[in-house]
């Protein structure tokens, strides 16, 4: 078994100072398998950033600019989704996998700066990846990883405008129509 959607939930967002970081955990999520990032925040700048970026690279993932994030657990969970919240004070992320990757639909929960209380309450697991203070970013990829049956490294992005071909020294990327060239 192997969770079919994902969406991450990003909480806490500050425009001033975590632009880079929320554009990172979108990044993540959708390189990682995620269906799309919610953003509990005002920054229409980060959902077109990452849109631009994944209409470039390929995929459906989408951004949803400023949710309000306790409307959007609710209507997860009426539609059958769990919830995870990732904080280093839950659970170890060993000893929740199992759970996890039994769920069809999977909402991850992301803070930045203090996460409210009440988060902790509606998750269905609040998940430690270790009990150390990190960032979310890791936290996100190593979760991602681990509830993964099939190897996200691996994944292929459709409908992609731009490939990587991996190399061992230097970069090469194909533009579509080099690809399309190449198959055909
Ligand atoms: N000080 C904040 C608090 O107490 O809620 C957390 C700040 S931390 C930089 C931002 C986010 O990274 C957290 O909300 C959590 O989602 C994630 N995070 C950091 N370390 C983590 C860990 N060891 N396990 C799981 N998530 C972690």
């Amino acid at each position: 078994m192997t969770v079919k959607e994902i969406v991450v939930l990003r909480l806490g967002h500050r425009p001033e100072r975590d632009k880079r970081v929320t554009t990172h955990v979108g990044l993540t999520a959708r390189a990682f398998g995620a269906c799309g990032m919610l953003l509990a925040s005002d920054d229409k700048k980060i959902t077109e950033n990452i849109t631009e970026m994944s209409s470039r690279w390929g995929g459906d993932f989408f951004v949803k600019n400023n949710v309000s994030a306790e409307k959007e657990i609710q209507k997860w969970k009426e539609t059958g989704g769990k919830v995870c919240h990732l904080s280093m004070y839950g659970i170890n992320l060993p000893d929740a996998v199992s759970e996890l990757k039994k769920q069809q639909k999977l909402m991850i929960i992301v803070g930045a700066e203090k996460v409210p209380g009440e988060i902790y309450e509606l998750a269905d697991w609040n998940v430690a990846v270790g009990n150390q203070p990190h960032s979310e970013v890791a936290a996100l990829a190593v979760t991602m990883d681990r509830i993964s049956e099939s190897d996200p490294l691996t994944a292929v992005f459709e409908k992609a405008e731009l490939t990587v071909v991996p190399t061992a020294k230097g970069k090469t990327v194909l533009h579509d129509n080099e690809l399309k060239n190449k198959k055909t």
